[in-house]
């Protein structure tokens, strides 16, 4: 809640942390009706922020860099909003408080985190000698400098996001030798006989059950089989928490993301919101992936408005089923929902179509 000294200026402080999807779409809904009493900052590290559905296409070659794209500084601009260049080093809720990298701090009375997650860090060597898959701008620079120059590259983690990379470094350079290493099968039926069929078409080495316990340098993989030198190891496997949060004294879950309730409101503390990858839903917990980012978008923009106007919130609750594209290099794609999958170059049409869409509202002009 706005406390006493705000009350008394008549200005409230709403601070935005992270640009990811569901602060670039509340900063598009709330230009319109952001009331004169409030002052709004925006904290990124980054004045564009690069949408992670299309991240492998641009690796693939099929999209440049710019088309992937959302221009933050121009929506915040259009929202009236100031935008602070940084990256979020200490959150404290009890002093309202937020530190950033430089030093510098920011008082509020709101906060609202879309700060995303990190791969983790914790396999020996995997910080110092892996390509991390985020920030996206830094990886996808990396990607152009020593990515294609390489002729072993190793994919660490064989969630949808490392197959789909895995594939589309096949087929940018398809004289590159590509292993995808993973310690459990994430999929299972139809789907998972697709997505093998699709790696092996694309040539990539699937290394199942080969979870990988160090990275030595080199770089080598190292797995409970053995051992493989590679000119460059990606890191997708998993996502981790900003440390931050947990000392943040937000009430988190296990794995240190924000606990919210069905209005993406923190448990512990009703004045922060928290979306994306950042939330943890208690009562209906869903995975980590950027749809259901964009699905808690126009619930943070609308309850923002509500707690600044003294209204009832509005309940996010997640699709039991959602749908999933899932890119296979080429201009080729495997769509599937619930039980159901399905697979050719109109999936990956589709994906298209739908990516450029969300990029596409956020350009609009007006
Ligand atoms: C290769 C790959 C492909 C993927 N493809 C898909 C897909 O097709 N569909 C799908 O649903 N999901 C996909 N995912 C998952 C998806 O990336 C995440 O679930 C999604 O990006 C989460 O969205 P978000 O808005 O919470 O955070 P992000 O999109 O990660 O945005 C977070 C933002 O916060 C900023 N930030 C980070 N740290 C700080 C800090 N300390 N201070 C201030 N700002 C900070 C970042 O710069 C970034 O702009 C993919 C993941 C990978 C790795």
């Amino acid at each position: 809640m706005p406390d006493a000294r705000s009350w008394q200026t008549g200005v409230t402080r709403l601070v935005l942390l992270g640009g990811g999807h569901a602060h670039a779409l509340a900063l598009l809904r709330l230009r319109d009706f952001f009331p004169r009493h409030l002052q709004v900052k925006l904290v990124t590290p980054q004045p564009l922020h690069t949408y992670s559905g299309m991240v492998p296409g641009v690796v693939a070659g099929h999209y440049c860099l710019a088309e992937a794209q959302i221009d933050l500084a121009r929506l915040a601009a259009r929202a009236g909003v100031e935008l602070v260049p940084g990256s979020v080093r200490a959150l404290d809720v009890d002093a309202k408080c937020v530190w950033l990298e430089d030093g510098s701090s920011i008082a509020y009375d709101i906060a609202s985190l879309n700060t995303g997650s990190l791969p983790p860090t914790q396999v020996p060597g995997s910080a110092e000698y892996a390509l991390g898959i985020k920030p996206f701008e830094k990886f996808l620079q990396q990607w152009e400098t020593r990515g294609l120059a390489a002729r072993r590259i190793a994919v660490a983690g064989a969630g949808a996001g490392g197959m789909e990379l895995a594939m589309a470094i096949r087929h940018r350079v398809p004289a590159a030798r590509v292993s995808l290493f993973s310690d459990r099968a994430m999929f299972s039926g139809t789907l998972a006989l697709r997505l093998a069929r699709a790696l092996e078409r694309c040539g990539v080495e699937h290394r199942v059950d080969s979870a990988v316990t160090a990275l030595e340098p080199g770089p080598v993989v190292v797995t409970q089989h053995g051992r493989e030198a590679c000119d460059l190891v990606l890191w997708t496997a998993g996502a981790v928490a900003q440390p931050w949060l947990k000392k943040s004294g937000l009430q988190t879950d296990a794995a240190g993301f924000v606990l919210v309730d069905a209005a993406l409101r923190s448990h512990s503390h009703p004045d922060v919101f928290a979306a994306g990858d950042s939330a943890t839903l208690r009562d209906a917990r869903h995975p980590k992936s950027g749809v259901y980012a964009v699905r808690h978008a126009p619930v943070l923009a609308a309850n923002l408005v509500n707690l600044l106007e003294g209204r009832q919130m509005t309940d996010y609750s997640p699709q039991s089923r959602q749908l999933a594209l899932i890119s296979c290099g080429g201009k080729y794609a495997i769509a599937s929902r619930g039980g159901w999958s399905a697979e050719g170059a109109w999936a990956w049409r589709w994906k298209n179509w739908l990516d450029r869409r969300w990029i596409a509202r956020f350009s609009q002009r007006g």
